[in-house]
């Protein structure tokens, strides 16, 4: 949606009202402590139902992300000055507000990015109890007293806020991934640039409406909306930040990364996942095909950590396939917001022509779909795609090594574990990998011995846990970990200190 003539009209500040929505209903971007309308706007549509749009939302200029940047930087001395209770207080209310508010936001939740309501209230609440829980780590950001070499010297470490940090997000979890992000950075000490994907504003700007009456200083934390091409591009191109936290793809990473460090700017990526889910023959098969269901195609497939490679061991390989396609067919694909859905809508006609694209091309490359998924129709328009089930595939097959991001998941069968093993660990991506198995030992040995940043045993490889350490290995991760007190290593610096007491 373009518009004209819309913004700097004088109502409130920057032509937005003061309830940050300007007089065309358009949501406004929030620079330095106010709302900003912008010269264009992007309309948020709902993937259950296109004929009924979410709403409009500002698109910011290259002039508002310097802007937001600069009103980051002035504000860093003040939070980051701040005790640790006042920045406990304002999380632990943004935390309340997100929480008292789950039932509605999750379904705002579930009307943009198409997940179940269920899911959408369920990540609304994890939104909550991630600003709760960073807003007692705030207090936690203990430092430590080292003995010195020297006689009489003391060498004292203390955690440092880094500064102005860029926050950019995908539209998979829209709460929940800047959540994980904003409220570790505020908590530290540092200021805040949000940029979360286009695709996803409504929740995005719900949350920044949230923390906008949370009694920070004005510009501690900052909300840009836009594509990432230009308003993204804008951010991580900016020499004064301190920090840039990216979560997407691999490609775009893979971008931000080469920009940012070209001008030492410290970076954290969460990338793709191709995540294996090993069975083995011991497993319990009811606990195996529950892990797949849940793993591999509920919230639509759409996730980093879903589980696309279900590697098989022959004993097992027929039952399990047999007792999966008939769970995966029986999938109830509809409305988000429909109580009996199971699986929603994709989220938006290019993803779902690139879901149906990887069909094909794992069918031309001889994959023997179990279950073919097809475009649907329901009583309203939207991205209807049921789950495909693609059984005794070769894991060297495309669709194999690469993410799909859709309700498409295959089974690779192996002779073994050890072969299980290897066909989990040849891959570029090492997010997380599962197992089901009855076999303590052979539980065991694959915490062990998989590639990836997060193993599951007996689980589906979707559902961590926000105070342990989120991230991967290889192609999957790059820098430090994120989430529980691991969030500490990218927002905070550690200053050493040496001091020789007085004679
Ligand atoms: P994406 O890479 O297209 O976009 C991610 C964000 O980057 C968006 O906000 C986008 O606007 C922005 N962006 C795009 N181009 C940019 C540029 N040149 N400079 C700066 N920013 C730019 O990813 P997506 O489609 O939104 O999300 C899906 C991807 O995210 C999948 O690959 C998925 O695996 C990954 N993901 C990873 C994790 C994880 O923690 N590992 C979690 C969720 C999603």
């Amino acid at each position: 949606m373009t518009r004209s003539g819309v913004g700097h009209d004088g109502a409130g500040h920057d032509g937005a009202g003061h309830d940050g929505v300007d007089r065309d209903g358009v949501h406004a971007n929030l620079i330095a402590g106010a709302w900003r309308a912008g010269v264009e706007a992007l309309r948020d549509d709902d993937p259950s139902d296109l004929d009924t749009p979410v709403g409009d939302y500002a698109v910011a200029t290259p002039e508002d992300v310097r802007d937001a940047i600069a009103a980051a930087q002035e504000a860093f001395p003040v939070w980051s000055g701040t005790n640790p209770k006042r920045r406990a207080e304002a999380l632990d209310a943004i935390g309340a507000e997100l929480l008292a508010r789950a039932d509605e936001l999750g379904r705002l939740l579930s009307r943009e990015e198409g997940k179940t309501l269920a899911e959408g209230v369920g990540e609304a609440r994890r939104a909550g109890e991630l600003f709760r829980y960073y807003a007692a780590e705030a207090f936690r950001n203990a430092g430590e007293l080292l003995p010195g070499f020297r006689d009489g010297v003391e060498v004292e470490v203390r955690r440092h806020p880094i500064g102005v940090v860029g926050v950019i997000t995908p539209w998979n979890f829209p709460l929940a991934i800047p959540a994980w992000k904003i409220a570790p950075a505020l908590a530290y000490g540092n200021t805040v640039v949000f940029k979360p994907a286009e695709l996803v504003p409504a929740c995005a700007w719900a949350l920044a409406e949230i923390v906008a009456r949370a009694g920070l200083p004005d510009g501690a934390f900052n909300l840009v909306m836009g594509p990432g091409e230009t308003v993204g591009a804008a951010l991580v191109d900016d020499t004064r930040l301190a920090g840039v936290t990216f979560t997407g793809s691999a490609a775009v990473g893979r971008r931000v990364a080469a920009v940012a460090t070209g001008h030492m700017t410290r970076v954290q990526l969460e990338l793709g996942g191709k995540n294996p889910l090993v069975v083995l023959d011991d497993a319990d098969v009811g606990v195996a095909v529950e892990c797949a269901v849940q793993g591999a195609y509920f919230s639509t497939g759409q996730r980093c950590t879903a589980s696309s490679r279900l590697i098989v061991t022959r004993g097992i390989e027929p039952r399990f396939s047999r007792a999966l396609a008939e769970r995966v067919a029986a999938l109830r694909v509809g409305h988000a917001l429909d109580p009996d859905t199971q699986i929603g809508p994709v989220i938006d006609e290019a993803q779902l022509q690139s879901d149906l694209d990887w069909v094909a091309a794992a069918r031309a490359e001889g994959a023997h779909a179990a279950v073919l998924g097809e475009v649907v129709e329901r009583r309203t328009r939207g991205h209807y795609l049921t789950p495909t089930l693609f059984v005794d595939t070769d894991n060297a097959m495309r669709i194999n090594r690469e993410e799909v991001f859709g309700p498409v998941a295959t089974v690779i069968p192996a002779h073994d574990y050890d072969e299980a093993l290897a066909l989990a660990n040849d891959t570029p991506y090492g997010l997380v990998a599962g197992i089901v198995t009855t076999s303590l030992r052979h539980a065991a040995h694959f915490r062990a011995h998989a590639q990836a940043g997060m193993v599951m045993v007996n689980l589906p490889t979707a559902g961590m846990d926000y105070h342990a350490p989120f991230g991967g290995t290889k192609a999957s991760s790059y820098g430090t970990r994120e989430q529980g007190t691991y969030a500490k290593e990218f927002f905070t610096y550690a200053k050493a200190s040496y001091v020789r007491a007085g004679d």
